[in-house]
C-alpha cells in the first residue's frame, strides 16, 4: 500500500492555508506525520505530511520532495485533528498550528545569507549611510540577512535594493534547527572476558561495566582517569561495546530547590472528598468536565494530585497547565515530591535542547504527568486520562501572536477526543466559565472554606482621598505603614503587591509633562534605576535616560508611578535597615533569580516581599499575615472589557495569600474609589455579588459571555497605508455582512486604533466583529 504513495500532501509552518503536492522518489515512503523538505519558489523548508493523495491535482507542476526528515511520525492523529480543529477555529494555518504543537528549533529551512558583491563606486554611498557599515560588517564575512538588518537597524527591502545593483550577493543556504538531541559514547556491557593480568584496570573498568550494564565514557574516565586504551582493548576482547547514544538532558535540577523527598498525601477534608471522587469517576468513565470553584487555600491543588494519581494507577497520563507565572519551584516541588521522575516539566525557560529532551521521554511514555505553560496542551502524552487547567481565568492560556489559540478551548477538545477527563480550576472563574456552568456544560465542584478551617482573611479598604501617604512622591499610607511595622514586629511576614498592568514606571518630565516613549511602539519608556537605563519592555529597546526633554528641553524629571525598587526604598526608610526586602518584577525574576527570592521568603530571610503580578499568583507561604494591594484601581482604568474581572480576580489571589498558615491574615487595599462595585465586593467578601453585576454590565453591553467577538487587526509600517487598507477591508466586510443579510446579527466596529497603537514600528488599527451566534462570525471570517 505504502509502496502505491507517489505524492504526498503536506502543510508548511507559514501564515499559508494552502496544502501542496510534492512528488515522492521512488521507493521511499513518508507517512502522515512525518517531515519532509521541499522546494517552495526558491527556497527549501521544512514541511508536514498530512495526506496522500491518489491523484496529483491536474495543471500544476509537482515538485519532488527534497529529503525526508524522520524515520517514524513525530505526530500522530490525535495531535493532528486537535491542530485541525484549532487551526478552523482560530482561523490559522494548519502548518503553523503544528509547528507550534511540536517542540520548537526542530526544523530546518533555507535562510538568506549575505555577502560581499562588486565593490561600489564611491559615488555609490552618497545617500546610503548604511552601506559602508553593511560593507565593514560583510568583510568580517557572511551574514544572516536579519542578523545584518538587525546590527544596521534597516529593512530587509534596503539590503535587497543593494544587491539588485550587485555590491552585495544574497544566497540561501539550509540552516538547522537550534534543538538537538545530545548523544553520548557509552560502553554497554556484552559477556564477561578474561583480561590480561599485565592490566588490572581493565578487570575494574569491565567490572564496572558490568555492574551498571551500560556507563557514559565521561563517568568511567571521571573514576578511572584516562580509559580510552583498556577500553579499545576491552572492546577488541568482546567484553563491552562502545557507541554514541542519545542522552537525556534534564532540567529540574535547576527547578527543584525545594527538596524531592517523597511526601505523604495528608487526609483529604470533607469538601475535596466529594470533589476527588467525582473527577477519579471522570478519568475512570473517559469523560466529564469539571469546574472546581474553590476559594484560595482550599486546596485545589491536592485534589488534582489526587486525580492524577489515580489516572496513573490506571496506566493514564495527565497534562496539568499552569499560567506561566505559576511554574515556581513551589508548585514543581509539589508535583515532583508525589509523582517523582514521571513529571515532565515544559515552560518558556527550557533551551530548545531540554525542551525537546522532555517532549521526547513524554513521547517515549516515560514522563506520564506533564506540568506546563499553554504550549503543553499539544503534549505527546498518549493514553490520556486527565487535563487540568490550573488558575483557569488566567490570561496567559491565551497565546496572543500567530498562531493564536485558547489553551483552555483546546483542553476541553483534546479531551473530548481522546477520552480525558477535564477540570479547570479557580478561586475566581473566569465570566465564560461561569456561564458555562451555569448551563451545564460543566459539572460544579465547590469548595468554599480553606483547609483545617484556616479563616479568609480580613480584609480593610485604605481610602487614599482622605488617608494619604506621607511625604512627596509617596505610595504606602500610614495605615499601610502602621500595619506592616506592627507584622514585622511580630517576626510575620507581609506581601505587597504593586498592580502595575499596562502601567510602569516612566521618566515624566516636570516642566511639560511629557513622557519618554519608545521609538518603535506606542509604549512609555519605564526606567530602571538599577542599570541607569530606559527599557521598552515590548520591543527590548533600550536608552540611557534622557538629559533632557525632547519636548522642552527642560531638565528635571521624575520617574512617576512606583516602581517596585522605589517602593523598596521607601519600606527601607519606614521600617528600618534591620529588615530585610525582597523583591519580584520582570527585572528581578527571572530563573536563579526569582527561585533566589522566593527561597528567601520561604525560609523567611527576608521579612517582606513586593512585587508585581508575580507574588500574587500560587504561592503558598505560611508565614504571610499581611497583604497590602498599592495602586488598586490601576487595572480599573485599563481599555478592555475584562477590567473590572481581571481587578477583582487579581486583588482576591493577591489577598489569598494572607493567612494560609496557623496566624490569620489581614488584607490591606488602597484604592482612590472605594464604592467601586469590585472594590466593595472584595470588602464585603461577596464574589458572587460581583459576578452579579458584572454579568448585568456584559448582557448590556454586549460582551461575552453574552456574545462572541472577533478582531481583525490590521499593521503596517506605513500609517497611512494602515488606515488605507483597514479601511478597504471594514468596506469589504460590511457587504459580505450585508450579503449573507446579518446586517442586524452581526455587528462591525472600527478600524480604531488597537489598545497599543503602534508596535515594534508599525501602526495598529483593528476592526471589531460581534454577534451572538459564533458560527456566523466564522462564517463572515
Ligand atoms: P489552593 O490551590 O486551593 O489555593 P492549596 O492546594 O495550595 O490550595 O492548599 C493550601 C494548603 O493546604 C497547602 O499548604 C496544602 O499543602 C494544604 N492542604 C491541602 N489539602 C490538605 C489536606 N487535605 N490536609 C491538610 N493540608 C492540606
Ligand atoms: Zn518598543
Amino acid at each position: 500500500m505504502k509502496e502505491e504513495c507517489k505524492w504526498v500532501e503536506v502543510v508548511v509552518p507559514l501564515p499559508f492555508r494552502k496544502r501542496l503536492t510534492y512528488a515522492l522518489p521512488d521507493g521511499l515512503s513518508a507517512p502522515v506525520g512525518v517531515r519532509v523538505l521541499v522546494p517552495l519558489g526558491p527556497r527549501r523548508l521544512t514541511a508536514y505530511v498530512v495526506g496522500h493523495p491518489s491523484d496529483p491535482p491536474p495543471e500544476v507542476k509537482i515538485r519532488p520532495v527534497l529529503d525526508i526528515l524522520d524515520q517514524q511520525p513525530i505526530f500522530g492523529p490525535d495531535l493532528l485533528e486537535l491542530c485541525q480543529w484549532a487551526s478552523r477555529y482560530y482561523h490559522e494555518s494548519l502548518g503553523e498550528m503544528l509547528s507550534t504543537a511540536l517542540p520548537g528549533g526542530i526544523n530546518q529551512k533555507d535562510t538568506r545569507m549575505v555577502s560581499l558583491g562588486d565593490p561600489p563606486s564611491a559615488e555609490a554611498f552618497a545617500g546610503e549611510s548604511q552601506l559602508e557599515d553593511a560593507l565593514s560588517l560583510l568583510a568580517g564575512g557572511d551574514q544572516r540577512i536579519q542578523s545584518l538588518c538587525k546590527a544596521l537597524n534597516c529593512g530587509v527591502r534596503q539590503v535587497l535594493r543593494w544587491e539588485k545593483n550587485g555590491w552585495i550577493r544574497v544566497n540561501y543556504a539550509l540552516q538547522k534547527g537550534a534543538a538537538k538531541a545530545k548523544t553520548s559514547l557509552t560502553a554497554t556491557f556484552t559477556a564477561p572476558v578474561e583480561t590480561s593480568k599485565r592490566a588490572p584496570k581493565d578487570k575494574r573498568i569491565l567490572e564496572f561495566v558490568q555492574a551498571s550494564e551500560s556507563v557514559a565514557v565521561a563517568e568511567l574516565r571521571k573514576r578511572f582517569g584516562q580509559v580510552r586504551g583498556n577500553l579499545k582493548r576491552l572492546e577488541e576482547l568482546g567484553g563491552i561495546q562502545l557507541e554514541e547514544r542519545r542522552i537525556m538532558r534534564d532540567p529540574s535540577g535547576m527547578l527543584f530547590s525545594v527538596g524531592s523527598e517523597p511526601d505523604v498525601p495528608p487526609p483529604l477534608t470533607p469538601e475535596q472528598v466529594p470533589a476527588v471522587a467525582a473527577i477519579e469517576a471522570g478519568v475512570r468513565g473517559g469523560e466529564g468536565r469539571f469546574l472546581l470553584h474553590g476559594v484560595t487555600g482550599s486546596g485545589k491543588t491536592e485534589v488534582y494530585l489526587r486525580a492524577i494519581a489515580t489516572a496513573l494507577e490506571m496506566g493514564k497520563g495527565s497534562i496539568v497547565l499552569v499560567p506561566e507565572i505559576a511554574l515556581t519551584p513551589q508548585l514543581a516541588g509539589r508535583f515532583q515530591r508525589r509523582f517523582g521522575s514521571s513529571i515532565a516539566l515544559l515552560h518558556s525557560g527550557l533551551k530548545p535542547g531540554e525542551k525537546l529532551d522532555q517532549w521526547t521521554e513524554i513521547a517515549e511514555g516515560r514522563r506520564r504527568v506533564v506540568v506546563g505553560a499553554r504550549s503543553a496542551i499539544f503534549a505527546p502524552v498518549s493514553n490520556l486520562g486527565l487535563i487540568v487547567v490550573d488558575e483557569e481565568h488566567e490570561a496567559s492560556f491565551k497565546q496572543e501572536n500567530k498562531p493564536r489559540y485558547h489553551a483552555r478551548d483546546l483542553a476541553m477538545v483534546r479531551g473530548a477526543q481522546e477520552g480525558a477527563a477535564v477540570v479547570v480550576g479557580s478561586a475566581t472563574p473566569s465570566m465564560e466559565t461561569l456561564a458555562n456552568g451555569e448551563k451545564g456544560r460543566f459539572q460544579v465542584l465547590r469548595m468554599e472554606s480553606r483547609v483545617l478551617d484556616r479563616p479568609l482573611p480580613q480584609v480593610d479598604l485604605v481610602d487614599l482621598r482622605t488617608e494619604r501617604p506621607k511625604g512627596k512622591h509617596r505610595t504606602v499610607s500610614p495605615k499601610l505603614a502602621e500595619a506592616l511595622k506592627e507584622t514585622v514586629e511580630k517576626g510575620q511576614q507581609a506581601v505587597l503587591f504593586i498592580n502595575r498592568r499596562g502601567f510602569s514606571s516612566c521618566m515624566v518630565c516636570m516642566d511639560c509633562g511629557h513622557v519618554e516613549e519608545c521609538p518603535s511602539c506606542s509604549i512609555s519608556l519605564s526606567y530602571t534605576q538599577r542599570y541607569e537605563q530606559m527599557r521598552c519592555h515590548y520591543c527590548g529597546y533600550r536608552q540611557p535616560p534622557p538629559k533632557s526633554c525632547s519636548q522642552c528641553k527642560g531638565t528635571s524629571f521624575e520617574a512617576s508611578g512606583a516602581g517596585t525598587e522605589r517602593i523598596e526604598g521607601e519600606l527601607r526608610a519606614l521600617l528600618g535597615p534591620e529588615v530585610t526586602i525582597g523583591r519580584l518584577d520582570r527585572d528581578t525574576a527571572s530563573g536563579k533569580g526569582l527561585i533566589e527570592v522566593l527561597d528567601g521568603f520561604r525560609e523567611r530571610k527576608t521579612q517582606v516581599l513586593i512585587g508585581t503580578q508575580m507574588v500574587a499568583k500560587g504561592h503558598d507561604f505560611p508565614g504571610v499575615t499581611l497583604v497590602g494591594v498599592l495602586h488598586a484601581d490601576q487595572g480599573l482604568r485599563f481599555p478592555e472589557f475584562r477590567a473590572a474581572e481581571r481587578t477583582h480576580q487579581l486583588i482576591t489571589q493577591v489577598a489569598g495569600r494572607a493567612g494560609r498558615g496557623t496566624e490569620p491574615g489581614r488584607v490591606l487595599i488602597q484604592t482612590y474609589s472605594p464604592e467601586h462595585y469590585v472594590m466593595q465586593a472584595i470588602l464585603k467578601e461577596d464574589p458572587e455579588g460581583f459576578v452579579r453585576r458584572e454579568m448585568v454590565e456584559r448582557q448590556e453591553f454586549g460582551y461575552p459571555p453574552f456574545a462572541h467577538l472577533a478582531v481583525v487587526l490590521i499593521q503596517h509600517e506605513d500609517g497611512e497605508v494602515a488606515l488605507k487598507k483597514a479601511q478597504r477591508i471594514q468596506g469589504f466586510l460590511e457587504r459580505v455582512v450585508e450579503q449573507m443579510e446579518a446586517t442586524r446579527s452581526l455587528y462591525l466596529f472600527g478600524p480604531v486604533f488597537a489598545p497599543i497603537q503602534r508596535l515594534k514600528n508599525k501602526t495598529r488599527l483593528q476592526i471589531l466583529l460581534k454577534s451572538s451566534e459564533r458560527s456566523l462570525l466564522h462564517r463572515v471570517l
